[in-house]
């Protein structure tokens, strides 16, 4: 008899700080339909970490319309702010094993650094300017401003399996893991979180990429389990950009006030990553029918205009 495959579970995680546009529905569309595929369940987490960003208006105008197109959650549900301490113990892990330190740096020294060059980081990189001040110096420079707290990765080159964009290779700067304001960052939290609702397959969007290598440095030394990642294609404006609430009608209430229903923009973004013929309204039974991990597609969409739903 083969043994049974331990049950698949997703996570969608949205941060409620506005409303969710045809992107982000897609994304969390693919990521029900991914978890569904296999019997397993999609958890809801609830990435309110900043302070003042998020808001429970916009949580519960994301959670409405996640249920108007369809998606249901299953099981532990996790709202980030309630979890400071466990974020904070995770930070003592990485501090009792000299994996963080404290980094002093403002915007601008980060970015005036950052644009040196630096043998083998990725533009944009944190150089480690902070990483090996003496106690004196780390006085001194805390007397000028609050710490953020960063992990000594040191350019680790971390390479991992993407199910929809295969092989990765990324080289991790020093993260900050706690900004200076106290907040922990969304790459501890996230990987913490994902552990402890019990995640097995994490699928978000392609911009993401980079971040599952600094997610992946975080796991292994944090020792939490692996999880399969499968990066999904972006819906981008006719710029080329990572479409946003400034692209005009891209909520379902801004689609909705043209009289372009949940369904029909749900019927689009299956249309567009091939899961539905033009005009066609499937339901979600029939689509989880229709799905396939090996067909999800890796170019990204364009949204040209709500017009082109009606
Ligand atoms: N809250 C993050 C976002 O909305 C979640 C990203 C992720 O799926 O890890 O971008």
């Amino acid at each position: 008899m083969t043994p049974a495959l331990p049950q698949v579970i997703g996570r969608y995680a949205p941060s409620p700080t506005g409303d969710l546009h045809v992107g982000n529905l897609r994304t969390a569309l693919l990521a029900w339909l991914s978890a569904h595929s296999t019997d397993g369940e999609l958890r809801l987490r609830i990435d309110d970490l900043d302070p003042i960003a998020a808001t429970r208006g916009s949580e519960e105008r994301q959670r409405a319309d996640l249920a108007r197109i369809g998606l249901t959650f299953d099981g532990l549900e996790i709202r980030q702010s309630e979890r400071l301490e466990r974020y904070r113990v995770a930070i003592g892990e990485l501090a009792a094993a000299d994996l963080v330190y404290p980094c002093f740096c403002s915007r601008r020294e980060i970015r005036e650094a950052a644009s040196a060059p630096h043998a083998h980081l990725p533009d944009g990189a944190y150089p480690g300017t902070c990483r090996d001040l003496s106690t004196l110096e780390a006085q001194q420079r805390a007397e000028g401003r609050p710490a953020a707290l960063r992990v000594r990765a040191e350019g680790a080159t971390i390479s991992f399996s993407d199910r929809n964009f295969g092989a990765q290779r990324f080289v991790v700067d020093d993260f900050v893991v706690q900004r200076n304001d106290g907040v922990p960052a969304y790459n501890l939290a996230t990987v913490l979180d994902d552990d402890d609702q019990g995640v097995t397959e994490v699928v978000r969007g392609a911009d993401l990429l980079a971040g599952t290598a600094r997610h992946t440095w975080l796991r292994r030394a944090l020792r939490l389990s692996d999880v399969t990642h499968a990066h999904v294609p972006l819906v981008r404006n006719r710029e080329g950009d990572r479409l946003a609430k400034r692209d005009g009608a891209v909520t379902l209430t801004d689609l909705s006030d043209l009289n372009i229903s949940p369904t029909r923009v749900r019927a689009s973004m299956a249309e567009s990553i091939g899961l539905a013929a033009p005009g066609e309204n499937p339901s979600m039974s029939e689509l989880l029918d229709r799905y396939r991990h090996e067909d999800v597609p890796t170019s990204d969409t364009m949204w040209d205009s709500a017009e082109e739903l009606r």
